[in-house]
């Protein structure tokens, strides 16, 4: 093959491959904003989700963890952006983080994490109330977070299951 069919055939897959993400990047979006108003204000995703919950801080699961105790960290007030936040929502949202870090090492047994909060469309935020991702430190933890919005959606029982134990790690810390 010439040099310049190889390198049409490699524009062609980048392409392709372009047009595959963004696709699913707004169904997904699409998916979370469906029904009225935020996904992370509604209550059905709310009683599913929440394990934690002090001071205007709640902890949540995810539907789709990147890796094995990935949860979110929201101000429990509908709040887009993390300038929008009150100082005493700021004091609630760092010590639910560090309670929830602890009830994660318990459960999942590791020691780093990552912490990421996007603030704007354009820096990649999907749902527009503001949000932390604990992300427990793995093999590839950057590629599985990219990739995550593609993965299967946890069912209910999954959820359960995970929601119970962080509760258990809860009570065992109180
Ligand atoms: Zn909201």
């Amino acid at each position: 093959m010439s040099l310049y069919n190889r390198m049409k055939k490699i524009v062609f897959i980048l392409l392709t491959l372009g047009l595959f993400f963004t696709a699913a990047l707004t169904l997904d979006f699409q998916r979370l904003s469906k029904g009225s108003g935020c996904a992370f204000c509604r209550q059905e995703v709310l009683d599913a989700q929440v394990f934690y919950r002090k001071g205007g801080a709640i902890g949540m699961l995810t539907y789709k963890p990147a890796v094995p105790g990935h949860v979110l960290i929201i101000p429990e007030r509908h709040v887009e952006r993390f300038e929008d936040l009150t100082s005493t929502e700021l004091m609630a949202l760092g010590d639910a983080i560090k309670e929830i870090d602890q009830m994660a090492r318990k459960a999942f047994g590791h020691r780093d994490y990552l912490l990421i909060e996007k603030n704007g469309r354009g820096a990649g935020q999907s749902v527009p109330h503001l949000h932390f991702h604990y992300l427990p430190a793995a093999k590839f933890l950057a590629a599985r977070f990219f990739l995550s919005p593609w993965l299967k959606p946890l069912k209910g029982e999954e959820l359960a299951l995970l929601r119970d134990a962080f509760i258990q790690e809860k009570a065992q810390l109180n």
